[in-house]
């Protein structure tokens, strides 16, 4: 039997420096990370980056989450790692992503950079559904426009 799937949602603090080609390189060496690892632990899931945060999904089963969460948080390419959400799902919403990825050019970069602002990077004024809705919506969004 499958087992029960889970969400986890978190936003963390930017620790990389260095100019946009830097960053971008450090990005894209995490999300070849991902891209490897986290089919062999059956994660879907997607990343939103601004220059000051970063936000993302994990979906999986409660224990596959919670070792990949592992790994990612002791990464010192961030830190404050928040988790906004850990609970049951009925059903994977980023299912053809084992990481989706909206970067700083993305509207939802730019609305995430407007909330976490707005909220001092507060977590107590940050919600999990917020974040979770704001990378759907718009990964649905960008899917739709590179077709
Ligand atoms: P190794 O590659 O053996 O690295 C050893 C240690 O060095 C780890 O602690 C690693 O975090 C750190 N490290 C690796 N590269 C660098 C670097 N360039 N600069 C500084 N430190 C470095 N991994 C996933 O598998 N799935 C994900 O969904 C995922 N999402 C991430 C999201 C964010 C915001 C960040 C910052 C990282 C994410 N990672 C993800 C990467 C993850 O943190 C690990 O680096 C990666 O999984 C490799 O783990 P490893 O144990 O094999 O470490």
């Amino acid at each position: 039997m499958n087992a029960p799937l889970f969400r986890l949602v978190y936003i963390s603090r930017n620790e990389i420096s260095g100019d946009e080609a830097t960053v971008r390189r450090e990005i894209d060496q995490i999300l070849a990370s991902a891209r490897v690892k986290n089919p062999i632990e059956n994660i879907t899931g997607a990343l939103m980056f601004n220059a000051g945060c970063f936000a993302q999904v994990l979906e999986g089963s409660h224990d596959e989450i919670q070792n990949t969460f592992e790994r990612i948080q002791c990464d010192p390419r961030h830190s404050h790692v928040v988790i906004l959400a850990f609970e049951p799902a009925s059903e994977r919403s980023f299912s053809n992503w084992s990481m989706a990825y909206l970067g700083t050019n993305s509207n939802a970069s730019a609305k995430f950079g407007d909330i976490t602002n707005k909220s001092g990077f507060d977590p107590a004024l940050l919600e999990g559904d917020h974040i979770f809705d704001l990378l759907k919506e718009h990964l649905i969004e960008a899917e739709s426009t590179s077709h």
